[in-house]
């Protein structure tokens, strides 16, 4: 199986409205490239250093998601290309998107990292933080960053079923503010939830992002 392969497997099975991001974390251009020249167009990264290293080299017309843990500090160095961040774990962090955003005169698309594994390793909002940050209100204020839906990362089990209601929870969570603070909106509409080991169960409960590495490019250690 080459890389083609692997994406054109995983897409054989995807709703029709559910897109893939082929997260290429240490993996190198030239398999980044094996997979764009197979038509796929969306990628995503974990680390700011090594996304700026391989996007300028890379074709324009990539859709770059940013899926890791992103520190405050390294915002404005992908504000300028970066085409979604899947994993905005608080308010500080959007405080610093919106304002390094104005500065380049973007409008970037963010999801809110919405807790929904046992660990307490894996990071972003509860729910109840979640709703308090929505009902607060000062979002609708900023202007340069677009809340697009909510991304959240399943307990690594292989109880299938711990995996299921998780991402049970996150769709209902997902209804619940949409229907409460996004009414109007048609650009809330994502929920990024799936990788590698439970994509299949994400795409099941109404993934419409998913977010797949090792069984596109491989084993990465
Ligand atoms: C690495 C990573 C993925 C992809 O993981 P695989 O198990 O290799 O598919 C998805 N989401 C996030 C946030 C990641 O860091």
């Amino acid at each position: 199986m080459n890389i083609k392969d692997n994406i054109d497997e995983i897409k054989k099975h995807l709703p029709a409205d559910t897109r893939l991001v082929a997260v290429s974390k240490f993996h190198g251009v030239d398999e980044i490239l094996e997979a764009y020249e197979s038509g796929h167009k969306i990628f995503g990264e974990s680390r700011v250093q090594e996304l700026i290293e391989k996007q300028p080299i890379l074709p324009d017309d990539i859709e770059w998601h940013f899926v890791g843990r992103l520190q405050r500090n390294k915002v404005k160095f992908i504000v300028p290309f970066i085409d979604c961040i899947h994993s905005v774990d608080s308010k500080r962090l959007l405080y610093q998107i919106e304002k390094q955003a104005a500065d380049v005169d973007r409008i970037i698309p963010c999801l809110l990292q919405i807790h929904i594994a046992k660990e307490d390793t894996k990071t972003g909002f509860t729910e109840e933080e979640c709703w308090n940050l929505l009902s607060k209100g000062k979002w609708r204020e900023w202007s340069h960053i677009q809340l697009a839906g909510v991304m959240g990362m399943a307990t690594y089990t292989d109880d299938e079923e711990v995996v299921r209601k998780e991402f049970v929870k996150l769709n209902a969570f997902f209804k619940k503010i949409k229907e409460h603070f996004f009414a109007d909106s048609l650009h809330f509409k994502e929920i990024s939830m799936g990788m590698s080991s439970d994509y299949k169960i994400a795409t099941d409960e109404g993934s419409t992002l998913i977010r797949v590495g090792s069984k596109i490019f491989g084993d990465r250690e």
